[in-house]
């Protein structure tokens, strides 16, 4: 889950960490508010869940609350990538003499946090590591020891901070090492951390992400959750304890396990098709949970043939068969489908569906099904 802009500098500064004073706006009006208060000059920021919202026009400088009011009007009728702005942040300006980025996030490979800090800020980390990655410094933090102050230096050292500036940027990296840990993220990221004209720092923008595995640990947290940012079959998904990321191609996938999702959109992939989205109904899912992953599926318009990949274990095959036949009294396909249900009750799975009016493509294997529903998804059936 991600937090918005605003939700994430309000956990910096619980840490410690210095942001701009500065609040949400729904409506121009309050923009103007909001401005009059801080004083002086302010930017008003479109608060949408994508990056980039600069270069996209969603961030404003306004030197009066007029202007506030007037770009906040602006910015809160635009869509950024897609997303609608319901929201506005309108923070004092930073007098920005340097951007810099800090960051934290999990490095798998070394099985521990890794924090990364440039001295190229401002923008996004990936474009730095393509074009320049000997401009980001790294440390990896050992979870028992914590963030240590000699790596913190380290990465001050790494980008060229003056010494002046090493102790506020030490305090500044334990409190985005603890927000991380005790916010169970799975990102932690300050971009850009700003020097100002006095040399202090100040974190300009924030971007938290959550794992969604912990967010039962953090009820104040999952209450952040921006309904407006999930799209129906992702809230159907979360509602319905599936694991569901939408993709690009043609052919759903209903799976249960992980590993055997992957496999199966790897295969679709080797027979010359592409999955239209990863799905996770996980073990024992009942006859409910089964349809509303094919809801779901069916519900994207990019699906031309949907591909049933069940190994019967904990989850039984006719537990899985009442599911997809309950969907499809509900949500008339008019998509071929391939089913390939294998495990426990697997003849009885096998004999609910062929007495079922649909016409359901059975394969016995893996690649069999997966070569089906290719061509399927081609009309060669
Ligand atoms: P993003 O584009 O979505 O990453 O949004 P940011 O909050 O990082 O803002 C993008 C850029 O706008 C920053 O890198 C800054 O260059 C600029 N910016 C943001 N806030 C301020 C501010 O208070 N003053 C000034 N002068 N520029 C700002
Ligand atoms: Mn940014």
């Amino acid at each position: 889950m991600k937090l918005h802009e605003y939700q994430s500098k309000r956990l910096f500064a619980r840490y410690g960490i210095p942001i701009p004073d500065g609040d949400v706006a729904t409506t121009p009006a309050e923009a103007r508010q909001i401005a009059k208060r801080l004083g002086g000059p302010v930017v008003v920021k479109s608060q949408v869940l994508v990056g980039g919202r600069g270069k996209a026009g969603g961030i404003k400088l306004a030197r009066t609350p007029d202007e506030a009011e007037a770009l906040a009007e602006q910015i809160l009728g635009m869509e950024i990538k897609g997303l609608p702005v319901r929201k506005v942040l309108v923070d004092q300006a930073a007098d920005i003499q340097q951007e810099i980025y800090l960051g934290i996030t999990v490095d798998r490979a070394a099985r521990r946090p890794v924090m990364m800090a440039s001295s190229e800020g401002g923008v996004e980390i990936e474009e730095v590591a393509k074009a320049t990655p000997e401009k980001i410094v790294k440390v990896h933090v050992d979870p028992f020891l914590g963030l240590r102050d000699y790596q913190a230096r380290q990465l001050a050292l790494g980008i060229g901070l003056g010494r002046e500036q090493f102790r506020p940027f030490s305090a500044i990296a334990s409190g985005l090492y603890r927000t991380f840990v005790e916010t169970d993220a799975s990102l932690a990221e300050i971009n850009p951390l700003v020097v100002q004209g006095d040399g202090s720092l100040l974190a300009v923008d924030g971007k938290i992400v959550l794992d969604d595995n912990a967010l039962f640990r953090h009820p104040d947290l999952a209450e952040m959750r921006d309904l407006d940012e999930e799209t129906e079959a992702e809230r159907e998904a979360r509602q319905a304890g599936l694991s569901y990321v939408s993709l690009d191609g043609e052919i759903g996938c209903m799976v249960n396990g992980a590993g055997l999702a992957m496999a199966t959109m790897d295969l679709t992939k080797y027979y010359g098709g592409s999955p239209a989205n990863f799905l996770d109904i996980g073990g024992g899912a009942k006859a409910d949970k089964v349809a509303a992953a094919l809801r779901i599926i069916l519900s994207d318009p990019k699906v031309k043939a949907v591909l049933f990949n069940i190994f019967g274990g904990i989850t039984r095959c006719d537990e899985v068969a009442r599911g997809i036949l309950t969907a499809l009294e509900e949500v008339k396909p008019d998509v071929p489908m391939v089913a390939r249900l294998v495990g426990t009750n697997e003849e009885e799975g096998r004999a609910l569906l062929e007495a079922s009016p649909y016409q359901l493509i059975t394969a016995s294997t893996l690649s069999e099904a997966a070569q089906k529903a290719v061509a399927a998804a081609r009309g060669e059936v």
